[in-house]
């Protein structure tokens, strides 16, 4: 739809260029240092005549908006989001420069190839691509097209898209915004499917405190804090919260239904999906089987700290434990936290929320930008299941869709498991083959949303 005439030969190699240029510009974080990065990439962009706004949240930290115009907009804009910022290395475990950006094998190397300044490359590159598009005279944009860098994703810091919120309202006004949270997942050499990332889970602190006597070890203690905790972790751990079947799980389920290569769990796909309360009990059982699958279908609890104890021989009067709790979109963390403490049952074991994260509603798998993501990724490769998913991690999508803005998530990559695996690992990559894929199908995506081309009626 977008350049049927492109050279994408031309288009890989300067979309290789460009990334293998941000990956040499070291944005670990901690520090970050977003700033020298977000100047390369304002420089690139004004050079081409595209409208910027460069802002310095802190010192040396950076968030940057460009902006394409629409000379008489029908519709609120489009979002492009990406992160600066990466997280650190092992170096002593790469077999290449984490920050070479070295070209081996078809692959580009270095940290953040896949996480996050690949899809930032390819969002640039969208930018650039429209820019020269509209020079043609032939197509004009509908509405304006805004690509957003952000700084501190990985740290979870509020310098980013939550600040910009804050601090820049009138440049983060949009209709729909694409951000990371996603896969495209390559299975037997093809890509299989796509998982558009349309709500995610809530990330939330539980402190467990038993208390009970303390004294001297030599003389054993009914209600020993730290036996009093073991139990209560032990208890916890067997606990299981109900399966919640949200819309965006059962869309996620029907879609993985039609191409997953396993029988059984294809049929328990079909089964949950399904109307029926006997096949989803039983498909929810066989799905549960696979962490990731139970993962989405409920709340998940995880013991992460433990705290108790100074000495071998002193009973301590307190023992604690740190709970990981992954709610569901719409789930309430009180309740939950209820329900624990019924199932623990020991009024010498207390329990306390220390950190709430932030719900937001799921973004429609049903509206236009869903439409065009999946429109777009068909044109490449029509055998592409695209579904709507329910990350189990928490992404800065949920700052934009509380604010109401529906964002939809994508790692715009086709990628093996052991590619993806190595986000956050060692000898992270992005196939080329996958970068030009990446491009297409987010110039395809916007093309849908905001190009109008002369003398045609809109699409
Ligand atoms: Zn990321």
């Amino acid at each position: 739809m977008l350049l049927p005439q492109s050279d994408w030969n031309g288009l890989r190699g300067e979309t290789v260029e460009h990334l293998s240029r941000l990956i040499r510009i070291d944005t670990t974080n901690p520090p970050g240092n977003e700033m020298v990065l977000a100047r390369d990439l304002e420089q690139t962009l004004r050079a081409a005549g595209i409208e910027t706004h460069l802002f310095e949240p802190v010192a040396d930290r950076a968030a940057l908006v460009a902006r394409l115009r629409a000379p008489h907009p029908t519709s609120a804009p489009v979002l492009l989001l990406a992160h600066m910022d990466v997280v650190g290395v092992a170096r002593e475990a790469w077999t290449t420069n984490p920050f070479g950006g070295d070209v081996v094998d078809g692959y580009v190397y270095g940290r953040g190839a896949i996480d996050d300044k690949g899809m930032l490359t390819v969002n640039m590159m969208t930018l650039l691509l429209l820019r020269r598009l509209l020079t043609g005279g032939r197509h004009e944009l509908t509405r304006d097209v805004v690509l957003v860098a952000t700084s501190d994703e990985e740290a979870g810091g509020t310098i980013g898209t939550e600040w910009l919120i804050e601090n820049h309202p009138e440049l983060m006004r949009a209709e729909f915004a694409l951000n990371e949270g996603g896969r495209i997942r390559v299975v037997d050499g093809r890509p299989l499917y796509a998982a558009i990332q349309c709500a995610e889970k809530v990330s939330n602190v539980v402190r467990v405190t038993a208390t009970g006597p303390g004294g001297h070890a030599s003389v054993p203690l009914p209600g020993n804090p730290v036996a009093r905790l073991a139990r209560a972790v032990s208890v916890i751990s067997d606990h299981r919260e109900p399966v919640v079947l949200l819309p965006t799980t059962r869309g996620f389920l029907a879609g993985l239904a039609e191409v997953w290569p396993h029988a059984a769990e294809r049929t328990a796909m079909s089964d949950l999906a399904s109307d029926d309360a006997a096949r989803r009990d039983r498909g929810a059982r066989t799905l549960s089987a696979t962490p990731l699958f139970d993962a989405i279908l409920r709340t998940g609890i995880s013991a992460t700290m433990l705290d108790a104890g100074v000495r071998h021989n002193v009973i301590p009067t307190e023992a604690s434990a740190v709970l990981s709790v992954r709610t569901l979109p719409g789930e309430s963390i009180d309740s939950v936290v209820g329900r624990l403490r019924d199932v623990v049952n020991d009024p010498a074991v207390h329990f306390e929320v220390t950190h709430r994260g932030h719900d937001a509603p799921p973004s429609d798998a049903g509206s236009a930008a869903f439409a065009a993501i999946r429109d777009s990724l068909h044109e490449i490769d029509p055998s592409i299941a695209a579904v709507p998913y329910l990350s189990t991690g928490a992404t800065e999508s949920a700052f934009l869709r509380r604010w109401g803005v529906p964002t939809y998530g994508i790692l715009p990559f086709p990628l093996t498991m052991d590619d993806e695996t190595r986000m956050h690992g060692h000898d992270e990559r992005v196939p080329i083959e996958a970068l030009e894929f990446a491009l297409r199908l987010i110039s395809g995506f916007v093309a849908r949303l905001a190009i109008r081309e002369f003398g045609l009626p809109r699409s």
